[in-house]
Parts: structure tokens; sequence; C-alpha cells
């Protein structure tokens, strides 16, 4: 089998390779995106609850200086009640009335804290939600990309094996460059030779619709050697049909001369058959002689 055919069947592999591994990468991916958004929320949560356990010391700071200052009012009331004249007792007054405006304004702002912190603890709860929920999904996910894993292992296994043996014999170099075309252009890693014009020897890559040269065209038909499409970079092949038809000039194999459809008239084949197979073979004869050439110009290099 010339080196074309084997990187077609190896080709052939790979899509299916390629397919199946899709359909891991997507269950792989559904499973990371659902990993992404549960690290948001718990990392939502860690700063929430970070935040409320200032807030709690700053809040018990404040009620333990409340307690302090309900302490001091009791001793200055206690002054205040055993006054013994005016003086004394306004003296104590107004000391109260300080304490008394501390107190409320240090009772107040743990008020606040207290109301800031039930708020970031609802917050958390509402986080908590998304995450069982977002738990769940990911535990459907990973049982998923689990149950695909198995369902496919074995495939991959023997399509991995099957590749390798098909691709054994192709030289390292051919097989190097051949996987890097099939990574970097999946589908359109191959295309076939189009033929657009045989009379006029007009040819077209079927990926990327650039002609090819002739010599390029009837290389890949005699096998001679991997051709790859200037254009695109893309492997080219001949399907079995158009070779036929490049190799017999369009003559078909067994085709009768004249077919008759019913209700129509009679349709000749076109004598210009035989003048396509005299092209061929005169682009043939050229394509050889340039090789030679080229060859001779290698072995001159080379010496
Ligand atoms: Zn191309």
């Amino acid at each position: 089998m010339d080196v074309t055919a084997q990187l077609r069947k190896v080709f052939h592999v790979e899509q299916q390779l390629r397919q199946l591994k899709s359909r891991l990468t997507g269950a792989e991916r559904f499973l990371a995106d659902q990993d992404k958004d549960l690290k948001v929320l718990l990392t939502q949560k860690d700063t929430l609850e970070s935040q409320i356990k200032t807030l709690v010391a700053q809040s018990s700071n404040q009620m333990g200086e409340v307690k302090r200052l309900d302490t001091k009012l009791a001793s200055v009331r206690g002054v205040m009640d055993n006054a013994q004249n005016n003086k004394e007792y306004k003296a104590s007054l107004t000391e109260m009335n300080t304490f008394k405006a501390d107190r409320d304004r240090n009772e107040q702002a743990a008020k606040e804290l207290s109301n800031k912190i039930d708020e970031l603890r609802k917050q958390v709860a509402a986080i908590d939600v998304k995450v069982e929920e977002r738990q769940k999904v990911r535990n459907v996910a990973a049982t998923d990309r689990d149950s695909r894993h198995s369902e496919v292992a074995d495939r991959l296994t023997a399509l991995n094996a099957e590749r390798d043996s098909l691709a054994a014999g192709i030289s390292a170099e051919v097989l190097r460059d051949f996987q890097r075309v099939v990574e970097q252009r999946g589908e359109n890693a191959m295309g076939p030779i189009e033929i657009v014009d045989l009379k006029r020897m007009e040819f077209n890559c079927g990926v990327c619709m650039m002609s090819i040269p002739v010599d390029q065209a009837i290389s890949v038909v005699k096998a001679a050697r991997v051709t790859k499409c200037a254009s695109c970079q893309c492997y080219l092949y001949i399907d079995e049909d158009d070779a036929k038809r490049m190799a017999t000039g369009g003559k078909p194999e067994k085709a009768p001369r004249v077919t008759k459809v019913k209700g129509e008239k009679a349709v000749k084949v076109p004598k210009k058959d035989r003048e396509n197979a005299e092209d061929i073979a005169k682009s043939e004869a050229k394509a050889k002689a340039k090789a030679k050439g080229e060859k001779k110009a290698e072995a001159t290099a080379e010496a």
C-alpha cells in the first residue's frame, strides 16, 4: 500500500478517535465549569465569613464597653444618691450624662454591627443554597464524565492500537507532520483532489478549492509520494473513481458507446475522451521529465 493510502486509513481511524475524544472533552469541560463555579462560590463564602468574624469581634468589644460604662453609671448614681450638696450632685450628674451618652453611642454601634452581621449571614446562607445546588450538578457531571470514560475507554484503546498498526511502516517524519496537521486542521487534514476539467487538466484541492498543479495531481494518482496542498497544507489524495477517470482519460471502463434513455434522443459518448488520454500521457511524460531533472539536481547537490 502506498503511503497516501496508508495515511487515509490512519486518518479514518484518527477521525473516529477525535469524535470519541470530543465527547469526553465535552463532559470534562462541563465538569470543570461546575468546579470553577463552586470555587467562586466558596471563595465568596470565605470572604463573607472572614468579614463576619471581624464584625463579631468589633461588636463584642463594643458590648464590653457598654458593660463597663453601665458599671461606671451605677457607681456615679451611688455617688449622686449620697451627694452632700448641690455642687457635688451637679458634678456627678454631668459625669453621669457623659457616661450615658458614651454608653448609648457604643450600644448603637453594637446594634448596627449586629444588623450588618445578620445581613452577611443571610448572604452566606444564600451562597450555601447555591453551593448545594451546584454540588448536585457537579456530581451528575462527574458521574457522566466517568461513565463516558468507561464507555469509550475500550474503544479508544482499540482505535489507538488500530491506528498504530495502520501507521506502521510510515516514516516517523511523515507521521509526525501528519499528526500535527490533523491536530491543527481536524476534518480538513486530508482532502481529495477534485477534477475541475479533465480535458484541460484542471484540478482543485477539495478542502480549500485552490488549484493544484498537474504534476502534483499526477503524482498523487500514481501514488508516487505524499503530496500536500500548497495553499492549505492538507494531505491530498484522489478518490478511486477519479483516479480511474484520470488513468483512462475520462473514458468510462465498460460504458456503451451509445446510451439511450427512454423518451430522449440517443446520446453519443463524446469523442474527446481519447484526447484526454493523450493529454494525460503528455503531462505525465512532462512530469516524469521534470522529476528526473529534480533528481539529477539533487544528486548533483548531494555530490
Ligand atoms: Zn488546499
